[in-house]
C-alpha cells in the first residue's frame, strides 16, 4: 500500500482532476484553430479574448433541427424542420417599395408557403424543383401554412440528406464579421481540446441540489443532442454565476467582521436604572408585536457582540420600523454612546425627528451625576436647514457627548459634525442612499470615546424588495423581515378607476371622508403642467400628465370645492414645505395636493384616501410606498388610481391591477421583479454582477437561495476556503477583481 499523499498534491495540481476555468483563461483565443491570429482581433473587439471567453459565450437559443417533420405534421406556433420540394417560386411587391419572395414547398403530405422579406435575391437562387431542408416557425395564412423568413438550406435530391441535429444560436456581430457558425465552431474546438473539466461545486452539494457536472453542463449548452439537455445546463452554468457571487459575498461578510471591532453594547444590565429599552417599549401607547419583538432581540444580539452589527430590517410600509430602530438607538445610549439616524429626505428626517419626539416623552436615562440620578433623554434634529447658530450649538453639544440621539441628512456625514461615542447607526430607506455614504457615517464612529471602533449599522428599507434581491445586493448583511402588520389597522381597499369619467367616484369619496373629519391625499406626477417630474426627468412621452399645481387649483374650484387644500412638491422652500407639513399633521389642511414628495414616511393618522392621478405613471414600489400614507391607524381607507385603461401599457395595467389585488409588499415586490427584471431592482451597488450572463434574480429564485446555502456551508467550515475548496478560491480570484480578492482573501 503506497503512503497517503499529502493533501497539498491534490491541490497543487487540479489539472488531474480536469480543466479549471483559470487555465481556460491563459489560453488566448488565437490558439484556437477555428479562429486564428486574423479573426482573434474581431473576437477581442467583442470581448472575447481568451479560450474561457469562448466557453462562456453561450448561445441563446437552440433550433431544433434534429427532428424533421411531414408538413401535415407540424403544429402551428411551433418551429419545424422539413423536408421538401420547391413547387412554385413568385415575387410580389409590396407597399413602400419593398419584395416580397415567395416559395411553396411540398412534401407530398401537404404544402407549406415561405416568405421572404427585402431578401430580392432569392427569387435567384431558388427555384422549382428544387430540393430544400426548411427550418422556422409556423404559422397560418387564410388556411395556408406559413414560415416567415425560415432557415433554408439546398439539398442534393440523389445524395444523402444532411442528418439533422440542434443548432446553437449565437450572437452574431456585423461589425466585426462574426457569425453564429463562426462561433460554434470556435466553441466547439475549445471544448474538444479542453477535454474534461474541474468542478469546483462538491459532489455531495451537486447531488443534493440535483445539479449536472460542469464539463457536462458546458457540453449540453452548447452541443445538446437533444433538447432536454438544455435546461440541466442553463441550470447548472447560472448556478455557478450566483455561487461564485454569494460565496463572495458571504466572505466579503466575514472579511469587514474580521478587520473591525465593535462595541460590546450592554443589553441586559443588572441595575434597572440603566434599562433604558425596557422602559422605552414599556411605555409605548401600543404592545409591540410579534415580529417587531422578534427583530428587536436580533438586533439585541448582534449589538451584544464583539463584532459590529450589519444588518438589514426590511419591514413592509407601515409594519412599524421606527420603534425598531429608536430601540437600537437606545440600546446604544443605554451603556452611554450616541445613536444617529439617518433619512434621504429631509421632510422623512423631520418625520422621523417629531416620530421619535413623541415615543421618547418623558423618557429618562441613568445620569449618576446628576440630582435625582436620571436625566431626560435628549434627541435633536440636523439638517442643512438647521439655522447656523442652531447648528454649532449642536454640533457642539454632539462632540460633547450632551446629545443622546441624532436625526437627520446627509448633513449628518458633513464635514464638522463630530460624535463624543457613536454607537449605533440607523440608515433609513436605504435604496436613496449610496453606499459611500453609509461608509462616512460608520467612519465617524473612529473618534470620541469609542475611538478604534466601528458603530453597528442598521439599514432599513422603505418598501420590501424580493428576497433574492435582497440576498445579492445586500448579501453582506444580515437580515430580518418585519412581516406583520400591527393589529387593528385595516386593510386598504384600492380600486382602479379605469376611464377618466369615474374619477368623480375618487373625489365624491374625498369630500365624505372630510366632512367626517378625515384628511386625504391627491398625488400627481407632475409639479407643474409640463414641468419636470419631482424625481425624475422631463418625460416629453406624456405631456398630458397632470401637475400638483394645476390640479389643486382645479380640485380648489371644482370638484373639492370647500375643502381646504394644500400643496406639497420639492420645488417649494424648505419653510414652506414644513408649514405645509405642520398644518397637515395639525389637521388644518384637509386635502394635500402633492407629488412624490409625500412618497416616504410622512405620517397622518387621520389620512384616509389616498387619490393617484397617472397612476399609471408610478412604479408598484411607489405605489405602494403612496397608498401607505393612508391606513395607518385603525380608520379604514381606500386608495384610488386614476389611470385611462386605454393609455396605459400592457406593464402599467398589469401594475395597476397587482395593486388592486394585493396589499402585500413582499407579494408585490416579487410582481415588480417579474415586470421588470433585475436591473431596475438591483440598482448600482453591484460586484460581480457582469458574471451573471446566464442566471437571473427572477428566474432563478431557487438557485440563488440554493447558492446562498452552499456558500455559506463552505465559508463556515473554511473562511479563506484555500484549505478545503481550492478551486473554488482559485474560481473567485479570476472572477471578483483583484483588489476585492484581495481583501477577501486576507485571512
Ligand atoms: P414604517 O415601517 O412604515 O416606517 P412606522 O414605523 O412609521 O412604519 O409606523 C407606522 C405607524 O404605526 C406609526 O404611527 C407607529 O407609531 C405605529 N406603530 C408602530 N408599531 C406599532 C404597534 N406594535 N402597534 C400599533 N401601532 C404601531
Ligand atoms: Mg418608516
Amino acid at each position: 500500500m503506497s503512503a497517503p499523499r499529502p493533501a497539498v498534491t491534490a491541490r497543487r495540481a487540479p489539472a488531474r482532476r480536469g480543466r479549471t476555468l483559470g487555465e481556460l483563461e491563459h489560453h488566448g483565443i488565437e490558439e484556437l484553430k477555428a479562429v486564428g491570429t486574423k479573426r482573434a482581433a474581431a473576437f477581442r473587439s467583442i470581448g472575447v479574448s481568451s479560450v474561457l471567453d469562448v466557453v462562456m459565450t453561450y448561445p441563446y437559443r437552440h433550433e431544433n433541427r434534429a427532428e424533421r417533420l411531414a408538413i401535415a405534421e407540424v403544429v402551428e406556433g411551433q418551429p419545424a424542420a422539413v423536408l421538401g420540394e420547391i413547387e412554385r417560386v413568385s415575387t410580389r411587391r409590396l407597399p413602400g417599395r419593398r419584395a416580397m419572395v415567395e416559395a411553396v414547398v411540398g412534401d407530398g403530405s401537404g404544402s407549406l408557403t415561405c416568405t421572404f422579406f427585402n431578401q430580392p435575391w432569392r427569387a435567384r437562387t431558388l427555384s422549382v424543383g428544387q430540393h430544400v431542408v426548411l427550418f422556422g416557425k409556423v404559422t397560418r395564412y387564410r388556411h395556408q401554412l406559413q414560415m416567415a423568413n425560415p432557415r433554408l438550406d439546398v439539398v442534393d435530391p440523389d445524395g444523402e440528406v444532411p442528418a439533422g441535429r440542434i443548432v446553437p444560436i449565437y450572437s452574431e456581430s456585423e461589425k466585426a464579421n462574426i457569425t453564429t457558425a463562426l462561433v460554434e465552431a470556435a466553441v466547439g474546438e475549445a471544448l474538444d481540446r479542453a477535454g474534461a473539466f474541474a468542478d469546483p461545486l462538491p459532489e455531495p452539494w451537486r447531488r443534493r441540489l440535483h445539479l449536472i457536472e460542469r464539463g457536462a453542463a458546458f457540453e449540453q449548452m452548447h452541443r445538446p443532442s437533444a433538447m432536454g439537455e438544455v435546461g440541466p445546463a442553463r441550470r447548472r452554468l447560472a448556478f455557478d454565476e450566483l455561487f461564485r457571487l454569494q460565496t463572495a459575498l458571504v466572505m466579503r461578510k466575514r472579511a469587514a467582521a474580521a478587520a473591525s471591532r465593535g462595541i460590546a453594547h450592554l443589553i441586559d444590565p443588572h441595575d434597572p436604572e440603566h434599562r433604558l429599552v425596557d422602559r422605552f417599549i414599556a411605555r409605548l401607547p401600543f404592545a409591540l408585536t410579534g415580529a417587531q419583538r422578534r427583530v428587536v432581540a436580533e438586533v439585541a444580539a448582534d449589538l451584544s457582540g464583539a463584532l459590529p452589527m450589519h444588518r438589514l430590517v426590511q419591514g413592509d410600509v407601515g409594519a412599524g420600523k421606527t420603534v425598531v430602530a429608536l430601540a437600537a438607538l437606545l440600546y446604544g445610549v443605554q451603556g452611554g454612546h450616541q445613536g444617529a439616524l439617518m433619512a434621504p429626505t429631509e421632510v422623512l428626517a423631520e418625520q422621523h425627528y417629531l416620530g421619535a419626539l413623541d415615543l421618547l416623552a418623558g423618557l429618562e436615562v441613568a445620569a449618576p451625576d446628576r440630582l435625582g440620578g436620571r436625566r431626560a433623554v435628549r434627541c435633536e434634529l440636523l439638517t442643512s436647514r438647521t439655522p447656523a447658530g442652531e447648528r454649532a450649538r449642536l454640533i457642539a453639544a454632539l462632540a460633547g457627548g450632551e446629545i443622546d440621539l441624532i436625526v437627520g441628512t446627509h448633513a449628518l456625514i458633513t464635514e464638522h459634525v463630530r460624535f463624543s461615542s457613536l454607537g449605533v447607526v440607523v440608515i433609513d430607506e436605504q435604496h436613496r442612499f449610496g453606499v459611500d455614504q453609509r461608509a462616512a457615517l460608520r467612519d465617524k464612529g473612529a473618534e470620541g470615546a469609542a475611538a478604534g471602533h466601528d458603530p453597528d449599522l442598521l439599514v432599513m428599507t422603505a418598501t420590501p424588495i424580493p428576497r433574492t434581491a435582497a440576498m445579492t445586493v445586500y448579501g453582506d448583511l444580515d437580515y430580518s423581515v418585519l412581516d406583520e402588520l400591527p393589529a387593528g389597522r385595516a386593510p386598504v381597499t384600492t380600486r382602479w378607476l379605469r376611464n377618466p369619467e369615474a374619477e368623480a367616484e375618487a373625489f365624491e369619496a374625498v369630500r365624505g371622508e372630510v366632512a367626517a373629519g378625515h384628511q386625504a391625499f391627491v398625488v400627481c406626477p407632475l409639479v407643474r403642467p409640463g414641468g419636470s417630474e419631482e424625481d425624475g426627468e422631463e418625460d416629453p412621452e406624456a405631456p398630458g400628465a397632470r401637475s400638483a399645481e394645476e390640479e389643486s387649483a382645479r380640485l380648489a374650484e371644482g370638484p373639492l370645492s370647500g375643502c381646504r387644500i394644500g400643496l406639497l412638491h420639492g420645488q417649494l422652500p424648505a419653510r414652506e414645505k414644513a408649514r405645509v407639513m405642520e398644518a397637515m399633521r395639525q389637521g388644518e389642511i384637509d386635502v394635500l395636493v402633492a407629488t412624490t414628495v409625500v412618497e416616504v414616511g410622512v405620517d397622518v393618522p387621520l389620512a384616509t384616501v389616498m387619490v393617484i392621478e397617472d397612476a399609471d405613471r408610478f412604479g408598484i414600489a411607489q405605489l405602494h410606498q403612496l397608498r401607505g400614507r393612508v391606513g395607518r391607524a385603525s380608520l379604514a381607507s381606500r386608495c384610488y388610481l386614476l389611470a385611462d385603461e386605454e393609455q396605459a401599457t400592457t406593464e402599467a395595467v398589469a401594475r395597476l391591477e397587482a395593486l388592486e389585488r394585493t396589499t402585500d409588499g413582499f407579494e408585490l415586490a416579487e410582481i415588480d421583479l417579474d415586470l421588470r427584471g433585475e436591473g431596475t431592482v438591483l440598482g448600482a451597488r453591484q460586484k460581480g454582477r457582469n458574471d451573471l450572463k446566464l442566471a437571473s434574480l427572477r428566474r432563478d429564485r431557487d438557485l440563488v437561495a440554493q447558492a446562498r446555502e452552499v456558500a455559506e456551508a463552505l465559508v463556515a467550515a473554511d473562511p479563506t476556503l484555500e484549505a478545503t475548496q481550492p478551486l473554488l478560491a482559485d474560481e473567485l480570484r479570476l472572477f471578483i477583481g483583484e483588489e476585492e480578492a484581495e481583501y477577501l482573501f486576507r485571512s
